[in-house]
């Protein structure tokens, strides 16, 4: 059968994860990727990709079936998801959770208006987590749904580290309690805040001569970000930092507690460790870029989310293989 040809616009790190989600699926290829930079600058070692000015986008509107938009959600996707979706079916991974109802208006008039499937917000959280929350709150009504987030890294907080005085560089990592796992595990449905569910741990690498008690200090002591939590502050060297600390990890867990009949106990969940988010999500957005083109060639059309989708047009699989070897 013929190959479902894609587009990536944006270039950053989960627009580089996509090129390689890709690569891994057989029924896919890559056509173009989309930049707001100088296409010049680029130099993609696959035959065949072009790499191109996203100001040209439209001019393949015959040539890609499927747009994966690799923007940033605080600035890039409210802007590129509803100027794509009225000329393309596209994938993305708006994460910014408060701002989605509106998101998701603004792109279904877009993606109505050119009758195309627009997926919005996919990936792990929002995408696989949130199917994990509506499973696990469907099933046990008499429950609590509880979402931990880590180890992972923190761009936001391991910027606010690096902004310390006496501070060379850092990262930080947001880690999930031990005891607020357990206690959810225990099925005691245990009212947690979020900085007791979460502890957070820092790398810094301090300037030659700096007070590293008051950097120590500073730290654990700011408002919002630290001073809530429970925080642990190392020092390390920068070659220990490059060697150690320069991939992106993440992942966490979804457990509902919930109560059957009399009295039992059900825990459900479900847990994900990433080495590298980025690669992850974009191997979420290429699964549900199968899903985009079926959904199109069904002549459905407007924002679709993965509570949408049927779990089969995700799969390369036919559906009688998934019944003989998935079921
Ligand atoms: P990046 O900051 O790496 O990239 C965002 C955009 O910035 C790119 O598309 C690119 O656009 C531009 N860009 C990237 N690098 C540079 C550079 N060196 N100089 C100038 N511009 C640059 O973000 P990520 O790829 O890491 O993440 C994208 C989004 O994915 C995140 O904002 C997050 O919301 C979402 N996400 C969602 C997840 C989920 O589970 N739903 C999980 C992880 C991420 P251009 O090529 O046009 O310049």
């Amino acid at each position: 059968s013929e190959r479902i040809r894609l587009g990536i616009v944006g270039y950053g790190n989960l627009g580089k994860g996509t090129v390689k989600a890709i690569q891994q699926s057989q029924d896919m290829e890559l056509v173009a990727i989309f930049t707001r930079r100088n296409p010049q600058d680029f130099h993609i070692d696959i035959p065949h990709v072009k790499v191109e000015h996203i100001s040209t986008a439209l001019d393949y509107q015959d040539e890609i079936d499927v747009m994966l938009l690799c923007g940033g959600s605080a600035t890039d996707l409210p802007e590129q998801t509803p100027q794509f979706a009225k000329h393309f079916n596209t994938v993305d991974s708006f994460d910014t959770h408060a701002k989605i109802p509106e998101f998701y208006e603004k792109v279904n008039k877009a993606a109505t208006e050119g009758k195309k499937i627009a997926m919005i917000s996919v990936g792990w959280d929002p995408g696989l987590f949130s199917i994990n929350r509506v499973m696990a709150d469907a099933i046990l009504p008499n429950g609590e749904n509880y979402t931990f987030w880590g180890k992972g890294l923190s761009q936001g907080h391991s910027d606010a580290i690096r902004r310390v005085e006496g501070v060379k560089n850092g990262v930080q990592y947001t880690i999930p309690s031990d005891e607020a796992i357990d206690k959810v595990r225990s099925g005691a449905n245990p009212t947690l805040t979020t900085a007791e569910k979460h502890r957070r741990v820092c790398y810094v690498v301090a300037e030659e001569g700096a007070d590293k008690a008051k950097i120590e200090e500073t730290i654990k002591t700011m408002p919002n970000y630290f001073a809530d939590y429970d925080t642990e502050v190392h020092f390390i060297t920068e070659e220990e930092l490059q060697r150690d600390h320069s991939k992106a990890p993440h992942g966490g867990f979804v457990i509902r507690g919930g109560k059957t009949g009399d009295n039992n106990n059900q825990i459900y969940e479900f847990s994900l460790k990433l080495d590298s988010n980025p690669e992850f999500t974009a191997s979420v957005l290429v699964a549900y870029a199968r899903a985009a083109y079926r959904l199109y060639k069904e002549n459905q059309y407007g924002a679709k989310t993965v509570f949408d989708v049927p779990l089969s047009y995700i799969s390369p699989r036919s559906n009688e293989e998934l019944r003989r070897d998935f079921l």
